[in-house]
């Protein structure tokens, strides 16, 4: 089986990581994978939601936003802020980026502060959700970093990394990251999120009008697996270049 760019079922995409191309956010990151890419952005604020206060919840908060910039798709996909209507899409996404980053840092470590997450996508290819919560994982990481050497907070936060990658099924076969015209394509969808030793923060499968066995789901599980090992050991060698190590 053939795939659109020549990639065996368990190859990813080319993956790269450019950091710091917004100065004023605490961490920063352009993730490429393949043709996909997306600017991921922590910036901090010390103050927490009200809904923290009022209900006497102690240390801090993180959340995100996701949005395919104009220019990321063609045809043109016009912002949101003049459809005047949020995207369901985008929502649903940024829920997921919030809930994947949360799940590996300490929000108590953090303290009173709110980590803001901005995913703007810049080139759209397929696996845009998936390559946010790889790349917003770095800006996390160096957003935590600089706070530590800051001295405003005794300990990183980030419990681990987290890496996300897609996967599906084309003609009966699993097959990992998957592009767009291969998103298209295949019967069966999965987001995967996890962490270096395989803990799982998410997991998304449907199958889009098809059905898929507990066989089928193991494969897209193993190759995602294996996929998220070698975007994480990517994260940990450019965040070495910033002395930070994170689990
Ligand atoms: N896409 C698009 N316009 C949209 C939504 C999606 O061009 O409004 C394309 C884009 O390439 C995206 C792909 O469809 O990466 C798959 O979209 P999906 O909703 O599955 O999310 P993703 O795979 O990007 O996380």
């Amino acid at each position: 089986m053939q795939r659109s760019d020549g990639r065996a079922p368990d190859q990813l995409r080319p993956v790269s990581f450019e950091l710091d191309v917004a100065p004023h956010a605490s961490g920063s990151v352009v993730v490429a994978m393949g043709n996909t890419r997306v600017i991921c952005a922590a910036m901090i604020e010390d103050s927490v939601p009200r809904w923290m206060k009022e209900q006497n919840v102690t240390g801090g908060w993180l959340t995100a936003e996701y949005s395919m910039l104009p220019y990321s798709t063609a045809p043109r996909k016009q912002r949101d802020v003049t459809r005047g209507k949020l995207d369901g899409r985008s929502t649903e996404i940024q829920r997921l980026i919030g809930r994947s980053l949360r799940a590996v840092l300490n929000l108590e470590k953090l303290g009173p502060r709110t980590m803001w997450i901005d995913c703007d996508v810049l080139q759209a290819d397929g696996g845009t959700r998936t390559a946010a919560i790889t790349g917003a994982s770095v800006a996390v990481a160096i957003a935590c970093g600089r706070l530590l050497e800051e001295k405003r907070i005794a300990e990183l936060p980030m419990r681990s990394l987290v890496g996300a990658v897609s996967a599906g099924i084309l003609d009966g076969n699993a097959l990992v990251d998957l592009d767009y015209a291969e998103d298209k394509a295949v019967s069966v969808d999965l987001n995967l999120v996890a962490t270096e030793s395989g803990e799982l923060v998410e997991v998304q499968a449907s199958g889009e009008e098809a059905t898929f066995t507990q066989t089928q789901l193991d494969q897209m599980l193993a190759l995602g697996h294996n996929g998220i090992v070698q975007l994480i050991a990517q994260q940990r060698a450019v965040l070495e270049r910033f002395q930070i190590t994170v689990q």
